[in-house]
């Protein structure tokens, strides 16, 4: 079992590399043709991707929280998790949008730069959701509707309801919890089943970007790109060494994890990757299943940290760009808006885009900022997907580690 869960691995990072060497080919040798063959072959093949893997996300976070829940001692336990995850999370953004504000500063990737070399003038700009609109929006009022429109909070705050009346009233919630359970082992199937497609998959959305947007976008705003992946990946470091501390086992946790990391890369969707997360934590890490099965679809509708860094970075570039002066109160506002608007960030490709123009108006920075790295926001959306998905798996593993 365990070599066939190797090479699900390789042949995905095999899917992510060829993938990017067909866009790259593509790009170079038939630019003509490009638009075409992403239009008909890659975009459908990749999008049917995202969207099959999604079909089971609302079902698995459902039937496995109703079952952890159902399990536990008491259910007392989800509260008790809960208060230990959200200050975990609150620090470990922090970090995280530290070390991206820091970049930002050290590197001046806005300087230097102008919209002529941009080559992008300001566009129309996507309205994020006020953070008050969001709040309220997490209560769901109708069970139905939060499985159906596949709200992770709601789906969250049901299942929990659900779960502590079937604990209440115990012997009648006997049959559903049997139909829970049989729907579970069902969709855990089907996951299986996705992700022998998974390396196709991931090839055609990564030969799709790299086609349609070539690596010539790079040299544009090659310091903005180099500079985000560069804290991103300081972040990830900083995972490592917190894994370490805990004795979380963190080579064990990159290794087992690696699948539900490389789609997260591929797909950039953090919800398309949780399926794989929740199954690579019970199968292949050895995470306590109440743990997971709690932890991680609240950290996948909560927990973001490459949108913490991507928030603080572009708004600091932008102060930059548009030679606006870095003053202390510019950078408490940035802090507090983005930190708060990295627990919002839906995810989803390019969620993270959309939230900018909170951060920028806090701040009073120009949106016109937006446009300017819209281009290349693909690009860096799968690194920091990524950094997302390692976020929220290392805090569950922490959780994990302090109740052994
Ligand atoms: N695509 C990211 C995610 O799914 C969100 C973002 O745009 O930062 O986690």
């Amino acid at each position: 079992m365990e070599g066939i869960k190797l090479k699900l691995s390789t042949r995905i990072l095999a899917g992510l590399v060829l993938g990017i060497i067909a866009g790259a080919l593509l790009n170079a040798f038939l630019p003509g043709q490009v638009k075409a063959i992403d239009h008909y072959v890659l975009s459908p093949v990749g999008q049917a991707f995202i969207r099959i893997i999604q079909f089971i996300v609302v079902p698995v976070v459902f039937t496995s929280l109703i079952i952890g829940l159902t399990s536990l001692q008491g259910t007392g336990k989800i509260g008790s998790y809960t208060l230990k995850l959200l200050p975990l999370y609150i620090i470990t953004s922090a970090v995280a949008l530290a070390i991206g504000m820091v970049t930002a500063y050290l590197l001046k990737p806005g300087t230097g730069v102008s919209i002529t070399d941009v080559g992008q003038g300001p566009g129309k700009v996507q309205k994020g959701q006020s953070l008050v609109d969001w709040l309220i929006s997490i209560v769901p009022t109708n069970p139905f509707e939060a499985l159906s429109t596949a709200n992770l909070l709601q789906v969250i705050i049901s299942a929990i309801l659900i779960g502590v009346a079937m604990n209440l009233v115990k012997e009648k919630a006997k049959p559903f919890l049997a139909l829970v359970e049989s729907v579970y082992s069902i969709v855990e199937r089907i996951l299986q089943i996705i992700l022998k497609v998974a390396p196709i998959g991931v090839f055609a959305l990564m030969a799709s970007v790299i086609a349609t947007q070539g690596f010539g976008v790079v040299n544009k705003l090659f310091m903005y790109i180099l500079g985000l992946i560069l804290a991103l990946a300081i972040m990830g470091v900083v995972y490592y060494l917190i894994l370490l501390m805990v004795g979380a086992r963190p080579n064990n946790f990159f290794k087992s994890f690696f699948p539900s990391f490389s789609l997260a890369f591929g797909t950039a969707s953090s919800n398309a990757a949780l399926p794989v997360a929740m199954d690579n934590a019970g199968n292949r890490y050895g995470m306590k299943r109440e743990i997971a099965s709690f932890a991680l679809p609240f950290g996948t509708a909560l927990k973001r940290d490459g949108a913490a860094i991507l928030q603080g970075f572009n708004a600091l570039f932008v102060a930059q760009f548009f030679d606006v002066h870095i003053t202390a109160s510019l950078i408490i506002a940035v802090f507090v808006s983005a930190l708060l608007v990295s627990f919002s960030t839906a995810g989803v490709p390019g969620a993270g885009i959309i939230m900018m123009t909170t951060v920028l108006s806090a701040a009073g920075l120009p949106l016109e900022g937006i446009a300017i790295v819209a281009g290349v926001d693909r690009l860096t959306d799968g690194f920091r997907t990524a950094l997302n998905v390692i976020g929220n798996v290392a805090n569950a593993a922490v959780i994990d580690r302090w109740n052994k």
